[in-house]
């Protein structure tokens, strides 16, 4: 962050916690608009999943005092590289979707954001395409969707139009929180915090191999059931403690599963 950006625009410490991830933006101005957005509300950090393109002069010139945040712009491959370490992952969406994930309004979602990152948690608010939005399995990926109500009619807002929206909330939940000069208060134990994305995806790979091992789906294709389990226990909110508890179930049922095969 430049010096200018602290005295002019000062950042609230959980600033550092919260990220705006972009997925695949088609539009290079769009990632510039995106970034400006974001530093009128004091956010500073953005990340892009593999753009069409990379930032362009189209991008800065968008940005225009925001270029701090576009230049320190993460890119990275894919969502779930973007997301490892967040906590919480929210994503934004023009329309429902048949993943049916929790919908939030703009305003509890930054509720919810910035008392996560309060508690010591890294956030992401996940935004999608212009043209086609985030995909099934990239909402699959969060744990609950945003959808700003517009006109139902026309409800599909610019993308830095829909990141100033959920940014200006943001902000507010962050004025509210007070203590602009404090420092994030964290738990010192890991384990007492929501299990990261990662843990949570290991979690769920463990847990599709062990439905497979004890021959759970009987043929039938095994999407729905693992989309309904990823639901309910995305909305449970587990800490690292209870995904390990879980996890020596599953490697217990898999072990007893291939005795059981053995001695067929
Ligand atoms: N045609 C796309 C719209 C993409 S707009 C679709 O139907 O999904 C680009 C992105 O801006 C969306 O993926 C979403 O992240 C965000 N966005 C646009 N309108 C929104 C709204 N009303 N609520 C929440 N996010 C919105």
């Amino acid at each position: 962050m430049s010096s200018e950006s602290k005295t002019v625009n000062p950042s609230h410490p959980l600033a550092q916690r919260l990220r705006i991830v972009l997925v695949g933006t088609q539009h290079p101005g769009n990632m510039g608009s995106a970034a400006r957005a974001m530093k009128t509300m004091g956010l500073i950090r953005l990340v892009l999943v593999a753009p069409e393109k990379a930032p362009n002069a189209e991008s800065y010139a968008l940005a225009a005092g925001a270029d701090d945040v576009l230049g320190e712009a993460r890119t990275c491959e894919t969502l779930a590289e973007a997301v490892a370490d967040c906590r919480l992952v929210l994503g934004c969406t023009a329309r429902s979707r048949r993943v049916q994930l929790e919908e939030l309004m703009p305003r509890d979602a930054a509720a919810r954001s910035v008392a996560q990152a309060a508690g010591g948690s890294e956030v992401a608010l996940v935004f999608g395409r212009e043209r086609t939005g985030l995909t099934n399995d990239e909402l699959q990926l969060c744990h609950a969707s945003v959808h700003i109500p517009a006109n139902p009619d026309y409800s599909s807002l610019n993308l830095a139009a829909a990141v100033q929206v959920l940014s200006y909330e943001l902000r507010l939940a962050l004025l509210q929180a007070g203590s602009d000069g404090a420092e994030p208060a964290g738990s010192d134990d890991p384990r007492d915090l929501p299990a990261s994305h990662e843990q949570m995806e290991g979690f769920f790979a463990q847990l599709a191999e062990t439905l497979d091992a004890i021959d759970f789906h009987k043929g039938r294709a095994p999407d729905s059931a693992m989309r309904k389990l990823r639901r309910l226990y995305l909305r449970a909110g587990l800490d690292a403690r209870e995904v390990r508890i879980l996890r020596g179930i599953l490697a217990d049922t898999q072990r007893m599963a291939m005795l059981a095969g053995s001695k067929r």
